[in-house]
């Protein structure tokens, strides 16, 4: 069985402990590889190599960074296929998903932040009469980026990529479910030509590899995405080493639906925006309100398109849903759907496993799950899910659905059906979320800010906001 290995100091070399932990293929359920069970031995060696290569990274034009994290972005897009196939396989998501967006978007995110950076300015505050005020921003040094399975190439570069291109040497750590397409990755900025310890990937677990990089005194910043507990603990440890923080933690979207809304297209985004990647997006709608008028013609609509959605096996290019990432997921999201029996909800369909034929037979599959008649400050209503399970409730004033709307911990993002442009944007404006999706849903310009409020987060990723949080400004002043 493969046994994949740590990225440190431009070679693949095995974990200091020597332990590995099993790889699962959620499809079938089997180990199918081996990963590195990383800690601070490994992490240490990481940094010392980072050490090592700070000067010559830091120190080459902002134009020679962005050829090398081209090449990277390209060496990506030529081994499109094999990218593809290992991020589905590792995570469980339907090959087509995997192939139009997860491996483009991390060939995206390299390329955005290689020209990102040569295009990249500071400011200038001129006195009149007395003298300018000049900002340098320089990258941090030694930073750590720390990322989720849900997608995991696609948010691992997201980090990655910003950190590079502004001159910061990287300790990343992909998640243990999901680390097949970041150890690919170290291949291939090996063959893109990065210099050796610029870009360092450990394997391992969050308690121990992760643990070790947000305590590890010479880095300067962490950034992460995850759960909000995860970020929490983060937060309280690396607070007081005054590490820089971009926390990307949970959410709880409200998709709320207008009785003016076009009713075609809300009802094809819907069914995407609540269970496209089984529901494990964290900007999935996971909380449906609609108004009266429409309420009853959306239910029968909804369920009886949900009851026809294909759970397949990822390979299957009729597969509108591939398997859950992990046996503890699964069990975790069934859970839920018990939970919203007990607080009184009907399940309208889905919130049973589906069982495919062998070698799928071992597989994490679960039908996609509508819930009604749940109260909107009720568990189900309120804690964050993660997998193919919404709950749809009525409403009939705005001001109704904006208090269910930001009654929750979260605030991630929302999203908006309605043709009234007065009320598209008074609610945009009210709701309680870092991004607002107006009539669509996950349309992205990676320019924009990117992140959450409340429980969902601190900071932005994105544009300008990532490159300004991977350096650090210094103000000069020059008396005239
Ligand atoms: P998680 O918090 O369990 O793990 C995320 C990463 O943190 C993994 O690499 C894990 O190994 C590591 N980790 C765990 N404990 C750690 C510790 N003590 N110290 C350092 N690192 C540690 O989250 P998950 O289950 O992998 O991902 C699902 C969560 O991610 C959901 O809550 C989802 O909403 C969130 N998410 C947020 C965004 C966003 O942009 N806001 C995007 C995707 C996912």
């Amino acid at each position: 069985m493969e046994s994949l290995k740590n990225f440190v100091g431009g070679e693949f070399i095995a974990p200091v402990n020597g332990n590995y932990i099993d790889n699962y293929e959620p499809a079938t359920g089997k180990v199918y590889c081996q990963i590195p069970n990383s800690d601070a031995a490994d992490v240490e060696l990481a940094v010392k190599a980072a050490e090592q290569a700070y000067p010559i990274w830091s120190g080459m034009s902002n134009e020679e960074r962005s050829k090398i994290l081209v090449r990277l972005s390209e060496g990506i897009e030529a081994r499109m296929d094999e990218f593809v196939k290992a991020e589905s396989r590792d995570n469980g998501k339907p090959l087509s998903l995997a192939a139009h967006v997860d491996i483009p978007r991390a060939v995206s995110n390299f390329h955005f932040f290689a020209t990102a950076i040569i295009h990249f300015a500071s400011e200038a505050h001129p006195m009149t009469g007395v003298g300018v005020n000049y900002t340098l921003r320089k990258p941090l040094g030694i930073v750590g980026c720390i990322s989720p399975w849900n997608l995991p190439l696609y948010l691992f570069s997201w980090k990655i990529a910003p950190a590079l291109a502004a001159g910061n040497c990287v300790i990343a750590k992909p998640s243990e479910v999901t680390p097949y397409t970041a150890f690919l990755l170290g291949e291939v900025a090996r063959d893109a030509g990065m210099p050796a310890g610029v870009l360092n990937i450990l394997h391992g677990e969050g308690g121990a590899a992760g643990d070790a990089i947000v305590k590890h005194p010479k880095i300067k910043a962490i950034s992460f995405t995850g759960g909000t507990k995860t970020g929490e603990y983060i937060a309280r440890t690396a607070a007081p080493m005054f590490k820089k923080l971009s926390l990307e933690l949970g959410g709880k979207n409200p998709n709320i639906i207008f009785d003016d809304c076009d009713f075609k297209e809300m009802m094809s985004t819907t069914l995407r925006s609540s269970f496209a990647n089984q529901g494990q997006i964290c900007l999935c709608g996971s909380r449906i309100f609609v108004q009266k008028g429409i309420y009853e013609k959306f239910k029968e609509e909804f369920v009886r398109k949900v009851d026809a959605t294909v759970v397949s096996n990822p390979e299957d290019p009729n597969a509108k849903l591939g398997a859950m990432v992990s046996k503890p997921h699964l069990e975790k999201v069934l859970s839920y759907v018990e939970l919203a029996k007990e607080e009184g909800g009907t399940v309208l369909t889905g919130g049973t496993r589906v069982e495919l034929p062998a070698p799928y037979d071992g597989g994490y599959y679960l039908r996609p799950t509508v819930i009604e008649g749940l109260s909107f400050d009720c568990r189900t209503n309120q804690e964050e899910i993660f997998g193919p399970v919404v709950t749809i409730t009525p409403f009939e004033t705005e001001e109704e659905v904006l208090m269910m709307a930001n009654s929750t911990q979260y605030g991630l993002s929302a999203t908006i059906w309605t043709s009234d442009l007065q009320r598209a944007h008074r609610m945009a404006e009210k709701i309680d979320a870092g991004i607002v999706w107006i009539n669509a849903w996950l349309v992205r310009d990676l320019r924009t800010p990117f992140g959450g409020v409340k429980s969902s987060g601190v900071g932005r990723e994105g544009g300008w906001e990532a490159l300004r949080f991977f350096t650090e400004p210094k103000n000069v002043f020059v008396k005239y």
